[in-house]
């Protein structure tokens, strides 16, 4: 039987093994962390559930990924199921909330802000396609002047911390609502709701958050923790990790660790290009808020660094401590980058819903930032290292802006090509 080694043990490196065991393989998995689960890792704090990272809600567009999935776990009994339901708060108060994605709301807009996006519509309907070359240029030509001054251009630049010139658009694909201005007035006449996003309705655990998938994902595999795996050598036929050997390696962690790891195959050529790959991290700041019926808050304001607020307590009972009082709840407050702790504190007393600290984590990688040539040298990476038996998945392996369920996605498809 095939021995396989897996590096990581988040949702890539955690499915691609249990994969790996349905199809008779042996896989080992090694985790540099005490706990299995990576970027959905939870715990509780006073009693209350932080999502170290986000709020890790999950849903799919993949029918075998939804298969697979729901194979793991009982739906009904596991998971509660829930709309979607996010707004903008265009000012510091709260007092200006429109749904999101605010294209689609621009009717609840004061009449004089709604006077120069239809100027911006009837502009864009007689404008000639051209493909943008950047994410300002991309925002401005696909929703206009008005709603770039007064929401995209604010958000995004505390999302990106730099000039949306300089931001890339590769990534965007499949990531953000791509309305025509056809669209765009049909869903303001209609109020229709967007539903074309992977988590317009989505599934959340009853019971721990996304650290149940990680446990549950975990159940019944050979998992070593707390081993950093810095040394994965080749001897011409087998691979030795630890004192181990194995005859493939699936390294499901950071292509940038991926690189320096390998030993007796030369990887050499790749190692400059994937040295300058740009990232951002997130400090993710737990508190407590004010109770509001939202899942997701954008923040466009200039006044603060925040730029989303997960409200987590929302998603189940369980993550709010019973001592909660009943016109709070718990939430996620999202920062790009490491932000100190004196900062933190200043930044929650600007925002609204009268946010109190409780914990917070900055991790380092959370959003791979991709340029146009990315995706062809990972590429070649992976074709260069198939014939050795060395693969790679995951989101910052793969440097791409995987969901949960498109990471359990390619874990399907590379396990997929395998055969012992
Ligand atoms: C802010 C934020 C919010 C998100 N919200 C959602 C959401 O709501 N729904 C959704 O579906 N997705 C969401 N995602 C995406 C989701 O987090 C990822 O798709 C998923 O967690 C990626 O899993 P992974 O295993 O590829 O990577 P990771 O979670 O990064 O796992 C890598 C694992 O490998 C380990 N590791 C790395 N190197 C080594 C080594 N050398 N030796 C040993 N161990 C190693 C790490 O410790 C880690 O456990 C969100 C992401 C972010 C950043």
């Amino acid at each position: 039987m095939d021995k396989i080694a897996v590096i990581g043990a988040g949702v890539s490196g955690l499915s691609t093994a249990q994969l790996l065991l349905t199809k008779g393989f042996h896989p080992v998995v090694f985790e540099r962390e005490s706990v299995p689960g990576g970027l959905i890792k939870c715990k509780r704090i006073d009693g209350s559930l932080f999502h170290t990272c986000g709020g890790h809600v999950f849903n799919s567009k993949r029918q075998d990924v939804l298969e697979w999935f729901w194979s793991k776990f009982q739906r009904e009994e596991e998971f509660s199921k829930a709309d979607r339901n996010s707004v903008v708060f265009l000012d510091d108060t709260g007092d200006t909330i429109i749904p999101y994605p605010i294209e689609n709301h621009a009717y609840l807009l004061d009449a004089d802000i709604q006077k120069h996006f239809i100027d911006d519509l009837l502009t864009m309907a007689n404008a000639e396609n051209q493909y943008p070359n950047n994410f300002e240029d991309f925002l401005r030509g696909r929703f206009g002047e008005t709603l770039y001054k007064l929401y995209f251009q604010p958000y995004n630049e505390k999302v990106w911390r730099r000039n949306l010139r300089q931001v890339p658009i590769s990534w965007l694909i499949g990531k953000l609502p791509m309305p025509s201005v056809e669209e765009i007035i049909f869903n303001n006449f209609n109020h229709v709701e967007e539903k074309t996003f992977v988590h317009s309705t989505f599934w959340y655990e009853k019971k721990d958050g996304s650290q149940f998938i990680a446990n549950r994902l975990a159940d019944g595999l050979d998992v070593i923790y707390s081993q950093d795996i810095q040394h994965i050598e080749y001897d011409g036929h087998y691979w030795h990790i630890l004192g181990g050997t194995f005859d493939k390696v699936i390294f499901c962690g950071n292509i940038k660790d991926l690189v320096k790891a390998i030993k007796g195959v030369d990887v050499s050529a790749y190692s400059e290009r994937i040295e300058t790959l740009e990232y951002h991290g997130t400090t993710a700041v737990f508190c407590e808020i004010d109770k509001t019926p939202y899942s997701w808050i954008y923040q466009p304001s200039r006044n603060h660094e925040s730029h989303r607020i997960i409200c987590t307590g929302n998603f189940a009972s369980s993550n709010n401590d019973r001592s909660m009082p009943i016109n709070r709840s718990t939430a996620t407050i999202e920062f790009t980058d490491k932000v100190p702790m004196n900062d933190i504190i200043n930044n929650l007393a600007k925002m609204p819903l009268h946010p109190k600290y409780l914990a917070h984590q900055y991790n380092k990688y959370t959003y791979p930032i991709q340029d146009n040539n990315t995706r062809d040298m990972i590429q070649n990476l992976k074709e260069f290292l198939t014939p050795f038996g060395f693969y790679f998945t995951g989101r910052f392996a793969d440097w791409e802006y995987y969901n949960m369920d498109v990471a359990i996605g390619a874990a399907i498809d590379l396990v997929s090509t395998l055969n012992k």
